[in-house]
């Protein structure tokens, strides 16, 4: 596990420099949290154990308020771990939450956008019926590719890790 938290100090650091080439085009700030409001939120098992050791270290009070909230998942909602639109577990978040908000090639030579393009906001000005105006990130950033190099496991909804 310790590896991977290592690896997750890189890759973040890698999204940072993404973050700032694409700085014009991205609207992401604290407060917005539509990408955590609706959503499968695929995740590997390495994730899914990773997510929930940062569970085990919040306090007693915010556990409550998860495991509500848990108890009221809702397939294509909220994230049960959004609290106050702020993640409660930002740390030990999936891949596919840390990619949030930008656009990449896929495996397939195809562009993948945040959804929140068709909202006005990340890449709006570059992106019209399907088609994108500017390079995009050229590394795959699906999940399966970032972590290639892990014996991530099965890779599910979190619904379905939650709800057994
Ligand atoms: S785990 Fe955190 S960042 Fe990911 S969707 Fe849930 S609240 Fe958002």
């Amino acid at each position: 596990m310790i590896q991977y938290s290592e690896f997750l100090d890189i890759f973040d650091k890698q999204l940072e420099l993404y973050q700032s080439e694409y700085e014009n085009y991205i609207f992401c700030k604290k407060g917005c949290s539509a990408c955590c409001e609706k959503g499968d939120y695929p995740l590997s098992q390495i994730e899914l154990e990773y997510l929930m050791l940062g569970y085990s270290k919040l306090d007693n009070s915010i556990k409550k308020v998860l495991q509500n909230n848990f108890s009221m998942i809702k397939k294509g909602g909220v994230c049960p771990f959004l609290i106050n639109k702020e993640c409660s577990v930002y740390k030990y978040r999936p891949i596919v939450c840390r990619v949030h908000g930008l656009a990449y090639l896929n495996s397939q030579g195809k562009v993948v956008v945040p959804y929140c393009v068709n909202e006005g906001k990340n890449y709006f000005q570059v992106y019209k019926d399907n088609e994108f105006f500017i390079n995009p990130i050229r590394q795959n950033l699906s999940t399966q590719f970032v972590l290639k190099d892990f014996n991530f496991g099965e890779i599910r909804d979190l619904y379905d890790w939650l709800v057994v």
